[in-house]
C-alpha cells in the first residue's frame, strides 16, 4: 500500500509566481524524462521482479520518484498561483487578463485548460504516455536503460536550473537532480552486483560477429580508437569483399513454399510484370511545362505558346 506524508521531501520556497517557467518546469512532471515516467519505470520493474534485493530497490526509488513528482508538481503549482486566482476570480479586465495568460510558453495551455494546476504534460503541452516507459522484464537490460534514464533527467535538471534565477527553485531543482545522481549510482551497483551481467539476457554472441567493427562510412573523417580498433576488434574495411560476412550467397529465400503459396505467388507476378520494351507516354509527358526536364516529346501537342 501507499501512505501519503503531507510534508515534501524538499521544501519549495518560489520567490514570484512565473506561469511561463511553471510551463518549463512540467517537462520533469509530465515529459519522458520526467519523474512520473521514472516511478512508472521503476514500478513496474519492481512488480515483476524476483530478485528481493532488486525488488526493494526499484519499490524504494519507484517510490521517491514519485515524491519528486510531488515536488516538481508544487512547483509549478506555486509558479502558477498568481493567474490561478485572478482566472477562477476574473478579477482583472479582459485585456490585463488576456496577457496574464500569454506570459509565454505553452502557459496559456496551463491556465486555460488547468486552471493554474500542473498538467500531465511536457513542457509543451503533449500528453503523458505509457509508451515513456520502457520496462522489458530483464534485469541487466532495465538497470542499463534506468541508468541511462536517470542520466537524461540529471541533464534536463541542469537545464532547468540553467534558466531560472530563482533562488528556491533553483535549490529544490538541484536537490531533484543529486537524487538522480544518486539513483544512477544504485542501479550500476544493482548492474554489476549480477556477475556476467553482459551481454545482457542469456544467449550468447555468435562467433565471431560479436568482436567485428564494420566500417560502413568510410572516407575523410574515419577515425581510429579503442572502439573499433586494437586487440579486441577485427575490423571490416573491404566490406563488398566480406559480403555476405556469413560466406553463403546473400540471397533470401524460404526452403518450402505451400504449392497454394507458390501459385498465387506466381500470379501475382505474372500480372504485376513490368514490360522494359514499353514505354507509354505519361501524364508527365503530358502536361510537362517549363522546368519539366527531360520527358518524352510529343510532337504538335503544344498548342499555347510559352
Ligand atoms: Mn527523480
Ligand atoms: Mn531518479
Amino acid at each position: 500500500m501507499f501512505m501519503h506524508n503531507k510534508r515534501l521531501q524538499y521544501t519549495v520556497r518560489v520567490s514570484e509566481t512565473n506561469p511561463a517557467l511553471a510551463s518549463l518546469m512540467l517537462e520533469q512532471f509530465g515529459g519522458p524524462q520526467g519523474e512520473l515516467a521514472a516511478a512508472m519505470r521503476y514500478f513496474t520493474q519492481a512488480l515483476g521482479e524476483e530478485d528481493a534485493g532488486r525488488k526493494d530497490m526499484l519499490y524504494d526509488i519507484a517510490t521517491e520518484e514519485l515524491s519528486h513528482l510531488e515536488v516538481i508538481g508544487s512547483i509549478v503549482a506555486m509558479l502558477t498561483k498568481g493567474v490561478k486566482g485572478e482566472l477562477a476570480e476574473a478579477n482583472l479586465t479582459e485585456a490585463e487578463m488576456y496577457l496574464e495568460v500569454n506570459k509565454g510558453g505553452d502557459s496559456h495551455t496551463q491556465s486555460i485548460l488547468f486552471g493554474g494546476g500542473p498538467g500531465l504534460t511536457n513542457s509543451s503541452g503533449v500528453p503523458f504516455t505509457a509508451a515513456y516507459i520502457d520496462t522489458i522484464g530483464e534485469p541487466t537490460a532495465d538497470l542499463r536503460s534506468n541508468i541511462a534514464a536517470e542520466a537524461r533527467a540529471k541533464i534536463l535538471y541542469e537545464r532547468l536550473i540553467n534558466v531560472t534565477d530563482d533562488p528556491g527553485v533553483k535549490q529544490a531543482l538541484g536537490f531533484l537532480m543529486t537524487r538522480e545522481i544518486s539513483h544512477q549510482k544504485s542501479f550500476e551497483k544493482a548492474l554489476y552486483s549480477i556477475q556476467d551481467n553482459f551481454p545482457p539476457g542469456k544467449l550468447p554472441a555468435m562467433e565471431p560477429y560479436g568482436d567485428v567493427y564494420v566500417n560502413t562510412s568510410q572516407g575523410p573523417g574515419d577515425a581510429l580508437g579503442p572502439w573499433n580498433e586494437g586487440p579486441q576488434w577485427t575490423r571490416v574495411d573491404d566490406l563488398t569483399q566480406k559480403l555476405p560476412v556469413d560466406g553463403g550467397d546473400g540471397q533470401a529465400s524460404v526452403a518450402k513454399l505451400k504449392p497454394k503459396e507458390q501459385e498465387a505467388l506466381r500470379a501475382a507476378a505474372q500480372r504485376l510484370h513490368s514490360d522494359a520494351r514499353v514505354d507509354p507516354i505519361t501524364g508527365a509527358d503530358l502536361g510537362a511545362g517549363p522546368g519539366a526536364g527531360r520527358t518524352t516529346r510529343i510532337e504538335g501537342l503544344r498548342s499555347r505558346p510559352h
